[in-house]
């Protein structure tokens, strides 16, 4: 059989194929069950999140069909026929099959079904062939599709930020070193110092915590970029929203001031999340069925709400009369906890939150003050469920405020010299933003742990697929 000439069980369950058709098909079996005249086997492709039934004549196929188990992976030709069966319009019925490999009944370890997610994040090597993870895995290729859809329809080009980076001083976390050198024979200066000059980049070189600075300087020559691209950082994190690499997406546009940049975001969020509900409605069906009632509905009622928007200082006065004995005390400088930005989203307003104006000690040397002298044009976008969703700003366009910021942070200008340069020569005000990919994602299927929405996790303690 020619690959070429085999249908995918989506095409097949679609409706597009005539009744009575021969066809071929290839998957991994679910399930088999059947009596001594006939079997039935459940196959899946990963094309669609329901499976096909085969129907097979035990006294023909018997060969086969013996040494079929759950989890062996066959090729089926036989005829498309409506199904008698319910749950299903159409099955196959075999006219041959192939065993292309076996999978031992008394080792396969999704022999049975009902396995935890936890459990399941230990065989990630195998847990995409659970309905969960297909379903999961579908959405995050769906979702991530859209994201560049979204842009190209709109004019942002998509620019590849560096993933090793020269700079240390990105703002937004620890990082991974990258070097070089072995480990136990790293050079050394007369002072004790690492001597990185005589490392493979000729300096010391990390892996990147954002694509933002990067990102800037494309906007400030196409205009309207946007970064997606794999993330890292070394934070000892252990929440079921951090992840030690995660994919972020990066917009950032000239001319963009911060409520600009606040209906970007806006519109963005609300066109991936209809993107999902008119495109993956299998997958959010199952998910919603099996692992969160209230999913589909909640996707839907932040497609229509409008997002509320408020300062951060009028954000914490809320939470100061709000009354709840929350973990971590509020006041004016903190930084928000998830709990306080979800009391915001979840309690009090009962929508997304944008919330702006953030004190300029807790928000990163780049972001534009404003004329009180105490906030910067910093906003994130607050999700239910999920807390800080977006975090972005308007940038510091001014070359003097930004060379003096960078200063009283001890952000050394011998390594960022690049970066300050687009404020000396044709500054513009320009503003932009950064999606968690993985949050959006746990936003959008319901799970409630980030380890289950990338397919091989990585965080502290946790690197082996
Ligand atoms: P948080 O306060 O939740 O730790 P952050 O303020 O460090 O996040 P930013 O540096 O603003 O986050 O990063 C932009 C976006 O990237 C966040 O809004 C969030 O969606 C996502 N993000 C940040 N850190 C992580 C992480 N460790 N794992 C997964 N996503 C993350
Ligand atoms: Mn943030």
């Amino acid at each position: 059989m020619k690959e070429r000439e085999r249908l995918r069980i989506k095409e097949l369950l679609g409706g597009g194929v005539a009744e009575g058709s021969d066809v071929s098909v290839k998957g991994w079996v679910r399930t088999k069950r059947g009596n001594k005249n006939v079997a039935f086997l459940a196959v899946n492709d990963g094309s669609i999140i329901h499976n096909l039934q085969i129907v097979a004549d035990v006294e023909k196929l018997d060969n086969e069909l013996k040494k079929i188990t759950t989890g062996s992976c066959i090729a089926v030709s036989g005829k498309l026929v409506t199904s008698s069966g319910q749950g299903q319009s159409v099955e196959v019925h075999a006219d041959s099959i192939e065993l292309y490999g076996a999978a031992p009944p008394d080792s396969y370890p999704l022999q049975k079904k009902g396995h935890t997610l936890e459990f399941l994040r230990e065989i990630a090597h195998l847990r995409p062939r659970t309905n969960t993870f297909g379903a999961v895995f579908r959405i995050r290729h769906a979702m991530a599709f859209a994201i560049h859809k979204y842009f190209n329809d709109r004019g942002f080009y998509c620019l590849h930020t560096p993933i090793i980076t020269g700079s240390d001083a990105e703002g937004a976390g620890a990082m991974f070193h990258v070097t070089a050198f072995e480990l136990d024979r790293i050079p050394r200066n007369s002072d004790g110092n690492v001597d990185y000059t005589q490392d493979f980049f000729g300096r010391s070189a990390n892996l990147t915590v954002s694509g933002q600075l990067e990102g800037e300087l494309g906007a400030m020559a196409l205009g309207k970029i946007y970064t997606f691209g794999p993330t890292f950082r070394a934070e000892n994190s252990n929440t079921p929203r951090h992840l030690s690499e995660f994919w972020m997406i990066e917009p950032e546009m000239a001319f963009y001031e911060i409520s600009d940049n606040m209906d970007s975001a806006e519109d963005f969020l609300k066109y991936l999340i209809r993107y999902a509900l008119e495109n993956c409605s299998s997958d959010l069906e199952f998910l919603t069925q099996m692992y969160d009632r209230e999913l589909t509905e909640r996707l839907h009622s932040v497609v229509e709400k409008e997002f509320v928007r408020l300062t951060y200082t009028e954000g914490v006065k809320i939470l100061e009369q709000s009354g709840q004995p929350f973990e971590f005390p509020v006041g004016w400088g903190i930084d928000l906890q998830s709990e306080h930005e979800r009391y915001l989203v979840e309690k009090h307003f009962r929508k997304p939150v944008i919330l702006t104006d953030y004190p300029r000690e807790i928000k990163a040397f780049y972001m534009k003050q404003n004329d009180d002298g105490k906030t910067v044009r910093a906003m994130d976008v607050l999700f239910p469920k999920i807390g800080e969703i977006i975090g972005g700003s308007q940038r510091e366009d001014d070359y003097v405020k930004l060379k003096t910021r960078m200063k009283e942070l001890s952000i050394p200008e011998k390594d960022m010299w690049w970066y300050l340069e687009t404020r000396k020569f044709g500054t513009a005000p320009h503003s932009g933003f950064g999606l968690g990919f993985e949050r959006l994602l746990l936003f959008v299927t319901g799970m409630t742990n980030i380890r289950d929405v990338i397919p091989f996790p990585r965080t502290p303690k946790n690197a082996e697929f």
